[in-house]
């Protein structure tokens, strides 16, 4: 594993330290990261995948990247691949522990076999309806289905033909025969088997019944010998399922216990795989990697780095508590991690031109600009000065409020690195509209300083008009106007609190340095923001990401206290 141990203390740590005290599983950790394949990787798997990663590598233990197939009708290998692949880019790695459940589909049969034999298991002939009728409510106790009793030899012959593909879907299913009148509803004979007739993306047409989660994951952890099994919290009530269907087979060579914690919420988002998946169908947004999505492989895009995410994770902690975490958090880590390694270039998102009177046509000055302040190591490059440049609107006013410190008619800002100009003229089209600002430079600023020790409050980014490569921007606002979108007034949906802003294509003025940029890499555009280059550039029009623009609103609220 490549990352350090940075980690904090935790419940679960906790746990685990006692456990390895008291000499439980040898003193080895085992965890499990298990994704099912039915979509992308979203930041709350990145809460799970730093938890369990995370404990592996700080225990000297091992972390089993498991596949959750078994419901072949809404898994495919594009969700396989793209897993792994944001595995990878959190910057863990699973070495050689790679299984899928459906490993395990002939194991989980002759156990379930095992079960009707010794009696604790059944099949059923109710339909789904009749199952949900007789299952009882929180207050009532459920009611024995009728084919409850059947024989141990009518139940094998049954499970049998159901293996064999002689009933539709529907008609039976395998259930563990436990308590009708369980408090907790999930004991109440739970499901262990369906029928599916579909094709699996592993197994293919081999079978046609399908194990159940909760039959499925405690004994996938007991093969696979993991010592911890953490899930989150809506599990609580299935724990005490997971340690019945274990304690059948004491057999077993090894015995897990499942932990839970709380499943992170992040405002102004929405993380469950069902909806980002209507957001994808439904074409609201351009896929799973649209740099909106809270998917992994969307902050990828987005400019969003790992080392971002997994300080992120590791600043909201694990608790047992359900919380909303503030996105404001998630886009101060990204900041302070770029901030660091982002080199700067200049760009202008909202252009217009500015001409020095005084500069000779036809000249340029190639002037020497580091590309980190702090960070000599970072190196330089050289950036062309001409008499035709641009700047952003709104460093311009003509009529400028106090301490507007920019540039307005007869005063003087520093260009980056270059010269000080005093604005002379403003050129206007019939609408008022500034078109051309006019100006003067001082020869005796070369670099950005007076000789004479004259000092000027505003210091402003350009482009070079001449020099000037125009630059696809998408600007990215959030994608939900609600701080909540999954609670939503009554007949309201998440889907209606989808922000209509959420991207602005602009065409930026960007330094011609950019030009053989590479795909994936992070700028940070001076006074802008954090931008990274989308893998829809091309040689002609470089396409830029904002990742985060540069007011920390978080940092904002931390000082304040
Ligand atoms: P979703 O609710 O988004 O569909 P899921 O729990 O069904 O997610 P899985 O693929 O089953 O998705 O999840 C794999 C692992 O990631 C599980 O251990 C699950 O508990 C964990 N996980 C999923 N969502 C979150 C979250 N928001 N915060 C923390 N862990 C999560
Ligand atoms: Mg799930």
């Amino acid at each position: 594993m490549t990352t350090e141990n940075t980690s904090a203390p935790n419940f679960i740590r906790t746990i685990i330290e006692a456990d390895i005290a008291a000499g439980k599983n040898d003193g080895r950790v085992g965890t499990r990261f298990p994704p099912e394949p039915n979509g992308y990787l979203h930041i709350g798997h990145a809460k799970s995948i730093c938890l369990n990663f995370g404990l592996a590598r700080d225990f000297g233990g091992t972390c089993n990247l498991r596949f959750d197939d078994t419901n072949p009708t809404k898994e495919e290998v594009e969700y396989v691949d793209s897993i792994q692949e944001d595995v990878r880019w959190m910057g863990f790695d699973w070495g050689e522990n790679r299984f899928y459940a459906s490993n395990y589909f002939e194991r989980l049969h002759a156990l379930a076999v095992r079960l009707i034999e010794e009696g604790k298991a059944y099949v059923d002939s109710l339909s789904a309806e009749e199952i949900r009728q007789y299952r009882g409510t929180l207050t009532e106790p459920g009611k024995n289905s009728p084919y409850r009793d059947r024989s141990v030899e009518e139940n094998l012959d049954l499970f049998t033909r159901m293996k064999n593909g002689e009933f539709e879907d529907g008609t039976h299913v395998l259930r563990a025969k436990i308590d009708m009148t369980a408090p907790n509803m999930v004991m109440r004979d739970p499901t262990l088997y369906r029928i599916r007739k579909a094709h699996h993306h592993k197994t293919g047409d081999t079978w046609c019944i399908y194990p159940m989660y909760d039959y499925t994951h405690c004994l996938s952890d007991a093969f696979e010998c993991i010592t911890h099994s953490i899930c989150t919290l809506e599990f609580e009530n299935n724990r005490e399922l997971y340690d019945w269907v274990l304690d059948q087979f004491p057999d077993l060579p090894c015995r897990p216990r499942q932990y839970e914690f709380a499943r992170l919420n992040l405002s102004y988002t929405v993380l469950s795989k069902r909806k980002l998946i209507q957001l994808v169908e439904e074409k609201l947004v351009s896929g799973w990697t649209d740099p909106r999505m809270p998917t992994l492989s969307g902050f990828r895009r987005r400019g969003y780095t790992p080392e971002a995410i997994r300080d992120f994770c590791e600043r909201i902690g694990v608790a047992r508590a359900d919380n909303m975490v503030d996105i404001a958090l998630l886009e101060h880590c990204l900041r302070e991690d770029l901030n660091n390694r982002a080199p700067r270039v200049m760009a202008v998102q909202d252009p217009v031109k500015v001409v020095v009177m005084n500069y000779p046509e036809g000249e340029v000055e190639w002037i020497d600009f580091p590309y980190h302040p702090e960070d000599e190591s970072m190196g330089s490059r050289q950036v062309p000065f001409s008499r035709e440049f641009y700047i952003e609107r709104a460093d311009f006013m003509e009529n400028p409020p106090k301490k507007y410190f920019r540039l307005s008619p007869g005063k003087e800002v520093r260009l980056r690195y270059a010269y000080y100009i005093t604005c002379v003229d403003v050129i206007k089209d019939s609408d008022g509209t500034v078109t051309e600002i006019h100006v003067e430079y001082d020869p005796k600023t070369k670099g950005g300083w007076s000789e004479d020790g004259r000092k000027v409050k505003g210091t402003l980014h350009w482009v070079s008009a001449q020099h000037a490569i125009d630059a696809e921007v998408r600007l990215y606002d959030r994608l939900f106007t609600k701080e909540n979108p999954n609670d939503m007034e009554e007949g309201k949906t998440f889907k209606d609190a989808l922000n209509p802003d959420s991207l602005t294509v602009i065409t930026a003025k960007v330094e011609p340095s950019l030009k053989t940029a590479e795909v994936g890499t992070h700028w940070q555009f001076e006074r802008l923001g954090y931008y990274c280059i989308d893998p829809d550039s091309t040689p002609e029009k470089p396409v830029f990401n904002r990742a985060v623009g540069l007011r920390d609103s978080w940092a904002k609220k931390a000082k304040k206290g």
